[in-house]
């Protein structure tokens, strides 16, 4: 089957409010090679693999992608987008699959969400992320008090190699970035 010039990628849609219909676009000249899902460092954890994923976009299988966890384990590394042999806009995709499960407040995404703003709001807050509040953050919006027992173990690893902060707040970084959020709000049709 002949293929598409890397040079021609179809582009990603410009509003935040991509629909699931949009991200078959992206994802429409897919010919299920399977290079994503070898390129992907996190498809060992995913319950569909990227290549499996696109083919459940293509087929509109709604339910069965936001039951899946794989676009929720997609680090945006680009390894797939790079790799693609149609040059799909991959990890663009995978971030729009990502908006459209927040927004539509899909059960299995609701941590994942969660833990997103709530990483943003620190960051928002200090120009960077403050672990200790990023986690206080996060446990108060899961409304689960057992669930910082759950990351107790990894937070005393961090904290042994140095990478957890407990330090309070000096107010250096506070409101720098306040213009880049307030852009994106606008962007989203937030503000
Ligand atoms: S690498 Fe591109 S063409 Fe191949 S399966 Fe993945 S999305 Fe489809
Ligand atoms: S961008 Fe996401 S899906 Fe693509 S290879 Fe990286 S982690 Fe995997």
């Amino acid at each position: 089957m002949k293929t598409s010039p890397r040079s021609t990628p179809p582009e990603a849609p410009a509003s935040a409010h991509t629909s699931l219909t949009d991200i078959r676009e992206m994802v429409s000249a897919c010919i299920q090679c399977g290079t994503c899902t070898g390129s992907c460092p996190n498809a060992h954890a995913m319950d569909h693999t990227p290549r499996q994923l696109w083919r459940m976009v293509l087929m509109g299988e709604q339910d069965l992608i936001f039951k899946s966890k794989t676009f929720a384990l997609c680090s945006a590394c680009y390894a797939c987008s790079l790799r693609c042999p149609r040059g799909l806009p991959l990890t663009e995709a995978m971030a729009a699959l990502k908006q459209a499960a927040a927004r539509a407040n899909v059960p299995a995404f609701r941590p994942s969400a969660r833990f997103y703003r709530s990483f943003l709001e620190s960051v928002r807050r200090h120009g960077r992320v403050r672990e200790s509040e990023f986690m206080t953050l996060y446990f108060l919006a899961m409304k689960n008090p057992l669930l910082p027992l759950k990351f107790a173990p990894l937070g005393l690893k961090l904290m042994g190699k140095g990478k957890l902060h407990v330090a309070l707040p000096t107010g250096a970084g506070r409101g720098a970035l306040d213009a880049i959020f307030d852009k994106v709000a606008e962007l989203e049709g937030r503000s």
